[in-house]
């Protein structure tokens, strides 16, 4: 079965509890996004993803939609997204996040976007880049470019998530390069990943960047906020 066909019949039915769905262009039932939805500050947690980053990158906005910890709800969500080839709920994620943010001129004065890159191999294992994919979702909610030419990622570091404490700061150091004449001078940068933990990666890709553009603002934006953050 094709990756289109295998998404279709998975979107009659909801991701975590399996039943079957009233509308067709959502994953997940009413009642199980309910159990999603953090409580703090809406439906999403802004001041902890920028505090992330306080003394090693000025941030402008940081937001993530769910809080993430193991065997939680969002955690099954996050998965599919990953490593379930779920590539219709990493865009339906994204344009639902996108448009709760519409309204708070989250994304007034946003340039681009870039997605944290997937080294090439692991992208072709997995078939698709879910930072990607969730741009793409954003995209379709605000209109903004999505920008997948200018950072690559050079290394196929280890997982974050299996490497502890200060090693993942090592673990991400110059895994990525920005390409020549990438043109971000001057723009105001939204970096897009489904999972924040420490925030090394983006820290990494933000100092990236940094060193070929000048005048460069960033907000980050992901899916989930671990609770280990
Ligand atoms: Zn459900």
């Amino acid at each position: 079965m094709t990756d289109g066909a295998l998404n279709s019949l998975f979107s009659q039915h909801c991701c975590i509890c399996n039943n079957l769905l009233t509308n067709a262009d959502d994953f997940i039932c009413p009642h199980c996004l309910a159990c999603v939805q953090t409580a703090r500050n809406g439906n999403y947690v802004e001041s902890k993803v920028a505090k992330l980053f306080w003394g090693k990158t000025q941030v402008c906005r940081g937001a993530s939609m769910w809080t993430y910890s193991k065997g939680s709800h969002s955690s099954k969500i996050l998965v599919e997204m990953k490593y379930g080839k779920r590539i219709d709920i990493c865009r339906k994620t994204g344009r639902m996040f996108a448009a709760s943010l519409l309204d708070k001129n989250f994304f007034s004065d946003i340039d681009v976007i870039i997605p944290i890159p997937l080294a090439e191999e692991r992208k072709r294992q997995r078939g698709y880049n879910q930072a990607e994919q969730i741009s793409l979702g954003i995209h379709d909610a605000t209109g903004l470019p999505v920008n997948t030419h200018s950072l690559v990622r050079v290394v196929n570091n280890p997982s974050q998530t299996t490497v502890a404490g200060v090693s993942r700061n090592d673990n991400v150091k110059d895994i990525f390069s920005l390409s020549e004449n990438s043109c971000l001078d001057n723009m105001h940068i939204l970096v897009v990943d489904d999972i924040l933990t420490t925030g090394a990666t983006i820290n990494s890709a933000i100092q990236e960047i940094m060193k070929g553009a000048n005048n460069c603002t960033f907000s980050i934006l992901t899916i989930a906020l671990s609770d280990n953050s």
